[in-house]
């Protein structure tokens, strides 16, 4: 590699989605002249989200990109540097980090904000993908909204789809909890909460086999007791799908490095975004397995730039 090709950065942030964008206003103003790599979803989770009626600021809604488009602007008016490319290999444990982004530019920073976000798991149907924002969603807070009076299925037994049926079964007629196994997989206090809940309907052994509809979401077709002798085919009609199996965090290229928990989340020291390693701090769903909202990311997003910037001025 060419000495040109490596450049030195105060902060260094990677990740575009709520968490990074916030993170780079905060740092612009802090004058730490930020370099953001957006990663290979610019914009994260909110750009395959259609309307977004929860951010605060936006009465009458936004769409995901827009309200994307409009973090990053602020972000860039305050001298934020927003670039395309992926962090694809990284030393963290030395001062300053360095950071390889599309395996060929080398960067040095004296600190870096990981905003990589996780992304959510899909069954992988090619239907699922079809409807994807027309009636297919991963998750219940941002759309359910839209769902209301309506029928609806919640894919996955763990306490997020337990806690997405519950919290759709008030806003919609009937709500199908689609359950893989035999059993719940949830907690013992969210599986009775969910047996409690009259318009909830648990499906067992049940396994999606198809989305259909004309343009949106009217109906699915599931196996029952798939792979068994009863195999048989049944079919439900309802508007909207929630795929509830799980999120992975975007950590792979830490691994080895950041401490992470069993399941891959960024582990962060108390009520801060500090890390195991001094100067590289965490924001968003990287970390957090408990709220994954746009406005939590921001908001985490603010914390790591004030530890960064607290950082910095100590160093
Ligand atoms: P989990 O991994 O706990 O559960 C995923 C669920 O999806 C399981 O029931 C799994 O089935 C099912 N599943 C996975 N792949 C498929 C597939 N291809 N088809 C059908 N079903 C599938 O993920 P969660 O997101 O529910 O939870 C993640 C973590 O976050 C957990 O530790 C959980 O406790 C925590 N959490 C805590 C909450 C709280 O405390 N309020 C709220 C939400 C989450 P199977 O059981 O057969 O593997």
């Amino acid at each position: 590699m060419s000495e040109k090709e490596v450049e030195k950065v105060r902060c260094l942030i990677i990740g575009s989605g709520p968490a990074g964008y916030t993170a780079a206003i905060y740092a612009s103003r802090a004058n730490l002249a930020p370099v953001l790599y957006e990663g290979m979803e610019p914009g994260g989770q909110l750009t395959t989200t259609n309307d977004v009626e929860n951010f605060p600021g936006y009465p009458k809604g936004i769409t995901g990109p827009e309200l994307m488009q409009d973090i990053k602007a602020q972000a860039m008016r305050f001298g934020a540097d927003c670039r395309w490319g992926m962090a694809t290999k990284v030393d963290l444990e030395s001062s300053p980090k360095k950071v390889i982004i599309d395996d060929e530019t080398e960067i040095l920073a004296d600190s870096v904000i990981i905003a990589t976000g996780a992304s959510a798991k899909y069954l992988g149907l090619e239907s699922e993908e079809k409807y994807k924002g027309s009636g297919v969603s991963a998750c219940a807070t941002c759309d359910g909204f839209f769902y209301r009076g309506k029928h609806v299925a919640v894919v996955g037994g763990g306490d997020t789809a337990a806690e997405e049926a519950t919290y759709l079964a008030g806003l919609c007629e009937k709500v199908y909890l689609v359950i893989r196994k035999d059993y719940m997989r949830a907690s013992k206090v969210m599986q009775e909460r969910v047996e409690k809940t009259e318009n909830i309907e648990i499906l067992y052994e049940h396994n999606i086999k198809e989305i259909y509809g004309e343009g949106v979401v009217e109906g699915v077709q599931l196996f029952k007791k798939q792979g068994t002798a009863e195999e048989e085919v049944v079919d439900v009609k309802l508007d909207g799908v929630f795929i509830a199996i799980g999120h992975t965090p975007n950590t792979d290229v830490f691994k080895g490095q950041l401490e992470l928990d069993e399941s891959g989340y960024i582990v962060t020291k108390g009520n801060t975004s500090h890390t195991n390693l001094k100067g590289v701090f965490a924001a968003g769903d990287v970390h957090d397995t408990r709220y994954r909202q746009a406005i939590t990311a921001a908001g985490a997003g603010c914390k790591a730039a004030l530890d960064a910037e607290k950082y910095l001025m100590e160093l």
